[in-house]
């Protein structure tokens, strides 16, 4: 599991663009299952198995990041962010510009401290301020280099262990498809698997809904990374999941400021079907009722009239920034709990 993280998180895929993390999930599963396909969306799609029901399991391969808006005259990049980024977090990053020759590295450089005025020192710089640095003369020698307006950028950061976890950019969601991976290798089920990696999952969700009308599924869950309240100024009224307890099972999630429930809304009989999953699986599980944030679930449960979804978490500190932190046991335990559920289904 942690080379196969390592591999996929180190690829770069933001938004749109998410071809390299789908090469590695095609060479994984060659053979695997009965039928890999690509989509027009660029949703890869996995099949294994037969029988009356459908379940469509859910992973999203891309990772946030930034888009060249404009080359100044001196070459430097302005951007604009793809997905829910922090401005704090972009700054001193090194980058990769994707460009149609190659891949150029860059920094997010802005005013050095000692230029700025007091009261700028104070405050946090805008994302208006920073540019990227290709390290080029100028404009024409930036263009020579390949890079255009609308090229892709992610961020440079080896996956490397970090005490008994492991840190890395872009493991939401790529946890989820090492586990979806995992999963569709050694499940025998008795029902048809839809093992789906989706699109543009941080734009707005968007391969889960065109990928979900094309399988039509019967049930659904949507794996991908959760947040957690264990680390310094967040208590677990914020959020009571934490690193190294155990998959989460989300009921709810997508409001702000304390509310919840305008992303997924979890039946009973889908969170009684997880957690049962769970006991039958002897693996240990956290409840977490979320506010920021929702995922694929939330396109799926509305997919046709309506599909019976839950959603399962891997507990992730810092997400949307280039040092996420995991416990591999959380990840272990989630292929447990996900081959326990297919092979428990529910009444429908
Ligand atoms: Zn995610």
């Amino acid at each position: 599991m942690d080379n196969l993280l390592k591999k996929l998180s180190e690829a770069p895929s933001i938004s749109g663009y998410e071809e390299n993390v789908g090469k590695i999930i095609k060479a994984e599963l060659k053979g695997k299952v009965d039928e890999i396909r690509e989509d027009s969306f660029g949703n890869i799609i996995t099949r294994k198995g037969s029988g009356k029901t459908r379940i469509m399991l859910a992973a999203h391969m891309d990772e946030v990041g930034l888009i060249v808006k404009l080359i100044d005259d001196n070459g430097f990049i302005k951007f604009a962010r793809v997905g829910g980024l922090d401005n704090q977090v972009i700054l001193c990053q090194r980058v990769h510009v994707h460009t149609r020759k190659g891949v150029l590295l860059g920094v997010l450089g802005a005013k050095p401290v000692h230029m700025m005025k007091e009261e700028e020192s104070k405050m946090a710089i805008k994302p208006e301020a920073m540019f990227i640095d290709l390290g080029f003369k100028d404009k024409k020698a930036v263009e020579s280099a390949g890079v255009k307006i609308g090229d892709w950028i992610s961020f440079d950061r080896d996956t490397v262990k970090c005490g008994t976890r492991i840190t890395g950019k872009a493991f939401d969601n790529r946890i989820g498809c090492a586990v979806l991976i995992e999963l569709m290798k050694k499940i025998t089920p008795k029902c048809e698997v839809y093992g789906v990696f989706t699109a543009q999952e941080e734009t707005g969700l968007k391969g889960a809904r065109v990928s979900a009308f094309g399988i039509d599924p019967h049930i659904a869950l949507a794996i991908d990374t959760d947040l957690v309240g264990d680390t310094p100024g967040l208590t677990a009224e914020d959020c009571n999941a934490s690193l190294g307890k155990g998959p989460a099972i989300t009921i709810s999630d997508g409001g702000r400021d304390g509310s919840t429930g305008a992303g997924l809304m979890t039946s009973r009989k889908i969170i009684d079907w997880l957690e049962d999953s769970a006991k039958k699986a002897k693996i240990k599980y956290q409840l977490l009722v979320s506010s920021g944030g929702t995922t694929d679930a939330t396109i799926i449960a509305l997919n046709r009239s309506g599909v019976p979804t839950g959603t399962l978490g891997i507990p992730t500190r810092y997400l949307h920034t280039p040092v996420q932190v995991l416990d591999l046991d959380d990840a272990k335990d989630m292929v447990k709990l996900v081959e326990s559920a297919v092979n428990n289904l529910p009444n429908l």
